[in-house]
């Protein structure tokens, strides 16, 4: 049996219990009790209605259906207040499997460059740092670029702040200025400088030319040098040795060619182009339908570099090469763009060997 009284005694006593749910548990638990399909008391309260004198059946119908509408809405509301609709401290799931940690992984020019230097060590070679911060001998000089040699305009160079400026404001420089490398070429010099033959080292690290951003130039960038000087070496050594390097770099199958050039340390020198790795040699927009690609610079050391290190240039002889690593990482990882090396985005980063 029900009456109104009844439904207005279940009213208060979900009142109470919903005053004193504090967390989501509580408040499941008080929805268990009051809206549950089974056992709950608003089921309980409806069977009681079914039964009642036909005559009382209308009006005690809509009051419980009134009860159990309140209750859902305040429930509701109860929730939506207590943010209990985001997972909270009480309702761990302890069966769910945990977040694995994302391991770090290095950047895709750093695994390059000691890619390099692990084929360059294998063949016997020296990896050396050297600093960032040049003067200009070392630079320029010693690598016979004098001061008015037209090579120095090859290279934009960033030259750092000068504190004897003001005092030699007109005319040319008489003191040596230091400035950002533009090459990683000075770390010859500073080898054999300190070192007798023989010499069989390369030289990693960043460079800097007053370059403009774009899709191939940043104003800072890397480069390996590489240098072996000995008696009896020959333009042959050189060849020998690059080809072996490229096509442990690239693919045993690699195309390798040579094709003069001029660089003001070396004589002779040569551009050296691999087979284009985008259309097989056939020709297309990456090659400029050449089938080939240029990717480093060399030659056999100038007799006036070995001269300038006190080097006798009639018993020596040596081949030097520069590469930028970050032209080898677009060639053969597929990059069309050099910022994206620098924009440090995961979703790009993660795509490459670690
Ligand atoms: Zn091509």
């Amino acid at each position: 049996m029900t009456d109104a009284r009844a439904i207005d005694e279940l009213r208060t006593r979900f009142q109470t219990d919903l005053a004193s749910a504090s967390t989501s548990r509580d408040l499941q638990t008080v929805r268990d009790r009051y809206l549950g399909r089974k056992g709950g008391a608003i089921a309980g309260l409806m069977k009681q209605v079914a039964s009642a004198a036909p005559a009382d059946r209308p009006t005690l119908g809509r009051l419980a259906n009134e009860l159990k509408r309140d209750i859902d809405q305040a429930l509701r509301e109860r929730r939506t207040a207590a943010g209990a609709d985001r997972p909270s401290a009480d309702a761990i799931d302890v069966t769910l499997p945990g977040r694995g940690a994302a391991p770090g992984r290095r950047h895709p020019l750093t695994a390059l460059r000691e890619q390099i230097e692990t084929i360059f060590a294998r063949m016997g070679f020296t990896v050396l740092e050297g600093p960032e911060v040049e003067d200009e001998y070392h630079n320029f000089e010693a690598l016979n670029m004098p001061a008015d040699h037209p090579a120095r305009d090859m290279q934009d160079t960033l030259y750092l702040a000068d504190p004897l400026a003001a005092e030699t404001a007109s005319g040319p420089h008489d003191h040596p200025r230091t400035l950002l490398r533009t090459h990683t070429s000075g770390m010859q010099i500073r080898h054999m400088e300190t070192h007798a033959p023989p010499v069989r080292i390369i030289a990693p690290g960043r460079v800097y030319r007053r370059d403009n951003l774009d899709v191939t130039h940043t104003p800072m960038f890397h480069q390996v040098e590489g240098l072996l000087v000995g008696e009896g070496v020959t333009m042959a050594d050189l060849k020998g040795t690059l080809e072996a390097f490229l096509r442990e770099l690239f693919d045993p199958d690699t195309k390798v060619m040579f094709r003069p050039s001029f660089f003001p340390y070396t004589e002779p020198s040569a551009e050296v182009f691999i087979g284009c790795l985008f259309c097989d040699g056939k020709g297309c927009g990456v090659c400029k339908k050449t089938g080939w690609l240029e990717i480093l610079g060399s030659g056999m050391v100038h007799a006036a570099v070995f001269e300038a290190v006190g080097y006798d240039p009639e018993r020596y002889t040596g081949w030097a090469f520069g590469l930028g690593i970050e032209r080898v990482a677009m060639l053969k990882y597929r990059v069309d763009d050099i910022r994206l090396f620098y924009e440090n985005d995961l979703r790009f980063l993660e795509q490459f060997p670690a």
